[in-house]
């Protein structure tokens, strides 16, 4: 259809032919509108031995990280009111807060969090938390993008002299000793905390979102120091097990559907069915029939890999030290799974780079925080480098933890989607799901 303006009747004509179910999203506050409306792709149920491409979240699907990005989030609010301590302020309260805060943008979730505890925010305690972020990010931070949005939130929040200071710049350059940096935070909070300024709700988010992002890149930071095991104690997370890893039976999906099973993959059999008791221990599994149906599935999709596409809003910084996680842990997993030496070595050859297994990896950073779920854009990024033309959208399934992506998904065609819920996001609403697994993706393995 050619560019042309539209009235009302005809705008309602036009959208009334691309669906019969429309979504309504809410967008970051400084956003004209402030919603939009688009059409979501009818739900189907495509038989998986079909399917010629997985597209699949990162966050809550692939791995644990979810934990760690609330907490960041949580950890924002306490900086912000200085109440870091549990008897100061309990937290986030997993029904009424996590389905706000996971599987949208930063921007949003922060909104939400400022809107729900603003009230308990202490103007001095959040202007310095602000520049100990800020600095941090300029100093230590890797990622270049988000120095840019940190430079740009100092010129917005007031502090240009901050961003020129002498030292500020000479350590940007050469990273100073530890001592140092620590004498210089103290300096700039004494010196520059009483020009931040936080008149309107978007200042306050700008701040909110630069501590978020400071405290999940120090915690991905130290995790690739070793410090791993130091950070679960901190954080009082569950012992024994790694920060972050792949959930339940994702190394076995994706070596299944990139075809790298074959018919050994009937020798899983066992494995598959344990890390489903474990979830769910009334399950009832006929391990006989199990064996002879996953040799079947194994055999299609070595003649037929699937394509594979990891989607995620997170940022390619993060995306890339947590699928870079994900995989050393799949590979330790398979030195345990019952296949024959030679095919193991050849499995942990293939999962030794993230980036070369996946058919494409889509990151926040491929679009921009105002486009991320639940809008279209990276799954349609996705769709694309797949190179997978609209005809055969319903031949690809994708996984989600989220309502967000759930809407994303169907938003961007797909209207085959599994909503796999995570702990953290069992109080989502999976409405937008044509199937929901309760057990993760192993159930898709064992069902089809
Ligand atoms: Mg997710």
């Amino acid at each position: 259809m050619s560019k042309k303006i539209v009235n009302r009747q005809v705008a309602i004509t036009e959208l009334s032919k691309l669906s019969s179910q429309f979504v309504i999203v809410e967008n970051p506050s400084y956003i004209h509108p402030n919603y939009d409306i688009f059409p979501l792709v009818k739900k189907n149920k495509t038989p998986f031995n079909k399917v010629i491409a997985t597209v699949m979240d990162m966050d809550g699907t692939t791995t644990t990280t979810e934990v760690l990005c609330i907490h960041s989030l949580e950890y924002m609010v306490r900086a912000i009111s200085g109440k870091l301590a549990k008897s100061e302020w309990n937290g986030l309260n997993h029904v009424k807060d996590y389905p706000n805060i996971i599987g949208n943008s930063t921007t949003k979730h922060v909104e939400y969090l400022l809107n729900s505890y603003g009230s308990m925010i202490i103007k001095s305690e959040a202007q310095s938390a602000f520049i100990k972020a800020a600095i941090w990010t300029l100093i230590k931070g890797k990622d270049v993008g988000r120095k840019n949005e940190v430079k740009n939130n100092l010129i917005a929040l007031g502090l240009n002299e901050l961003l020129f200071d002498k030292r500020i710049i000479q350590f940007q350059s050469a990273r100073p000793d530890e001592n140092k940096y620590l004498e210089f935070i103290k300096y700039a909070v004494r010196k520059y905390s009483k020009f931040v300024k936080l008149n309107q709700k978007e200042d306050s988010v700008r701040m909110g979102i630069d501590i978020y992002y400071q405290r999940y890149h120090e915690i991905l930071e130290r995790l690739l120091r070793g410090e791993s095991q130091k950070i679960i104690s901190e954080l009082s997370l569950e012992k024994g097990k790694h920060l972050i890893e792949p959930l339940p039976a994702v190394g076995i999906f994706l070596a299944f559907v990139k075809g790298l099973l074959g018919k050994d993959a009937s020798k899983l059999s066992k494995y598959i069915a344990e890390t489903k008791l474990k979830k769910n221990p009334k399950s009832k599994i006929n391990i006989e029939k199990l064996s002879n149906h996953l040799e079947n599935l194994g055999t299609h999709f070595q003649n037929k890999p699937m394509k594979i596409a990891v989607v995620t809003s997170s940022i390619s910084y993060e995306a890339d030290i947590v699928l870079g996680e994900v995989f050393k842990v799949i590979q330790n997993e398979i030195k345990t799974w019952q296949l024959p030496t030679a095919k193991r070595k050849k499995l942990i050859e293939r999962f030794s780079d993230h980036n070369r297994f996946y058919d494409a990896v889509i990151t926040a950073s491929d679009s921009s925080e105002i486009r991320l779920k639940p809008h279209r854009d990276l799954y349609s990024i996705a769709l694309n480098k797949l190179s997978i033309p609209i005809i055969d959208f319903d031949k690809v399934i994708g996984f989600e933890d989220s309502e967000s992506g759930l809407i994303a998904m169907r938003a961007a065609g797909i209207g085959n989607c599994v909503a796999v819920p995570f702990t953290q996001t069992s109080g989502h609403n999976f409405k937008a799901a044509s199937l929901i697994a309760k057990n993760g993706v192993a159930d898709i393995l064992v069902k089809f």
